[in-house]
């Protein structure tokens, strides 16, 4: 059977988060059915996933804010247990609101040569936790890095607005033509949601939510029932191609589009703490 390498994959743990920034690049407010993978879900698509791809990069766990799910540490644990197909870094991404659980931290430091917590920093009323995390990264002594979306060192200058979701390029020639300038095309990124494999988070969104047709070959699910060939044959068929339907839709992670300031909440001020305590308040239910 072939051998698949990838450059990087992001697993996505839970679409909740605590903060609700109008420009995600993941869509993570615009979800109305939420969800939270559990450890045994998140067990089952890693071996799906690590049975299909022989090695792998980066691999990145993500949310929605990744702190917020209960299994987070026994999922990172997982996450470790494939080391040795992942050749250069695992990495955590959180938004510098909650504190890192002890727990997580001695798995960071256990892997210290191989990891790397990255903390979302959205400045002193959005991150609030950033020095607190900080502090117990360095006493650690565990890779970090802080990733700055606001004041003067904008994290590459703005974020992208991706939520106009029209068809922009209508044929496969212009549509591959812009996806060759599109970051996440070209550094042939993937991400896990839902236990499928997807080239971005836009298309699996797109998807979702019927915008594009689901189409095979344009995205593996990592949980269904097809044989492992036919699932090495569709990611083949993914890695060789330019663009996907996703991309005639989208503007692209591209140096020549407009930036927007990062991390503007909808609903802002008191309306943003709401939503916040409301998300809070239905995952505890
Ligand atoms: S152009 Fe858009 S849909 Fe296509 S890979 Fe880039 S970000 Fe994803």
């Amino acid at each position: 059977m072939d051998t698949i390498i990838l450059k990087r994959t992001s697993l996505n743990i839970t679409t909740y988060c605590n903060l609700k920034c109008k420009h995600c690049i993941a869509f993570i407010p615009y979800y109305k059915d939420k969800v939270m993978l559990s450890y045994e879900e998140a067990k089952n698509i890693l071996k799906n996933y690590f049975m299909v791809v022989d090695k792998v990069g980066h691999f990145n766990v993500t949310g929605g804010e990744p702190l917020l799910n209960p299994d987070v540490c026994k999922i990172m644990q997982e996450v470790f247990s494939y080391e040795n197909q992942i050749s250069t870094n695992i990495d955590f991404v959180t938004n510098g609101t909650l504190e890192l659980p002890s727990e997580l931290l001695d798995l960071f430091e256990r892997w210290k040569g191989k990891s790397k917590i990255i903390l979302s920093d959205y400045g002193k009323d959005l991150s609030t936790k950033i020095d607190k995390n900080e502090s117990l990264l360095i006493k650690r002594k565990i890779n970090y890095r802080i990733s700055k979306f606001y004041g003067d060192n904008l994290y590459y200058d703005g974020w992208i607005d991706f939520t106009d979701h029209s068809l922009k390029w209508p044929d496969k020639e212009s549509r591959d033509n812009n996806s060759k300038k599109c970051v996440h095309s070209v550094g042939q990124y993937y991400v896990i949601n839902e236990g499928e494999l997807h080239r971005c988070s836009r298309s699996f969104f797109r998807m979702k939510t019927g915008i594009i047709p689901k189409k095979q070959g344009e995205y593996i699910s990592l949980i269904d029932n097809a044989s492992l060939e036919e699932k090495k044959r569709q990611l083949k068929i993914m890695q060789e191609s330019i663009s996907t339907t996703s991309c005639a839709y989208c503007v692209g992670l591209c140096n020549n589009i407009p930036r927007v300031e990062p991390a503007q909440q909808l609903g802002g001020g008191k309306q943003h703490e709401e939503n916040r305590d409301n998300e809070l308040l239905s995952k505890n239910e």
